[in-house]
């Protein structure tokens, strides 16, 4: 079905209100996509969202700055999630994406998780025809970036 993205990435942050705020997280958002239709499932992507900011709030340290940005390529809808967190080594960022697996340093504020939702995130995405990257530098931050096909009409 379609989907606004937009509308998707506010409503999961509203409802995040409180756990961002138990860390004090600066929150910016930059929902420059004007047009945000895609085709897919609402609660899927949003689950998405979520654990991308989820991830973000965590594994940063006194105050997460987190930016969520959405834009429109024409052929595509970018969604990009960026913190100014931890950050990890170009080694640890190749298996993130795998089942189970954490960052051995990752548990700085004793942060507790499965491993499973950054595999859970890539499996949607490619479900949705999409791609996912991460760039990440340590100490200094993470950005993954979703790109989704547009709906042609
Ligand atoms: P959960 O299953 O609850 O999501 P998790 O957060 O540990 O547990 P993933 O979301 O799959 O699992 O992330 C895997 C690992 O990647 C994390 O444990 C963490 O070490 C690292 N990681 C993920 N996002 C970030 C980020 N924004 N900054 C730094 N490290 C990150
Ligand atoms: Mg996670």
């Amino acid at each position: 079905s379609e989907v606004d993205v937009n509308d998707v990435v506010a409503a999961v942050v509203d409802s995040m209100e409180l756990q961002l705020q138990k860390r004090n997280a600066a929150i910016n958002l930059n929902l420059n996509a004007g047009k945000s239709i895609i085709y897919g499932d609402e609660l899927h992507l949003s689950n998405v969202i979520y654990n991308l900011v989820d991830n973000a709030n965590k594994y940063s340290g006194e105050i997460p700055k987190i930016n969520i940005s959405t834009r429109n390529t024409g052929k595509h809808l970018i969604i990009e999630v960026a913190d100014e967190g931890i950050g990890m080594t170009k080694d640890q960022t190749k298996r993130i994406f795998d089942q189970f697996y954490r960052v051995p340093t990752g548990n700085l504020h004793d942060v507790k998780g499965f491993g499973l939702g950054l595999n859970y995130v890539q499996d949607i995405i490619n479900q949705m025809g999409g791609t996912i990257k991460v760039h990440s530098e340590k100490d200094k931050g993470t950005v993954f970036e979703i790109s989704l096909p547009l709906n042609h009409n």
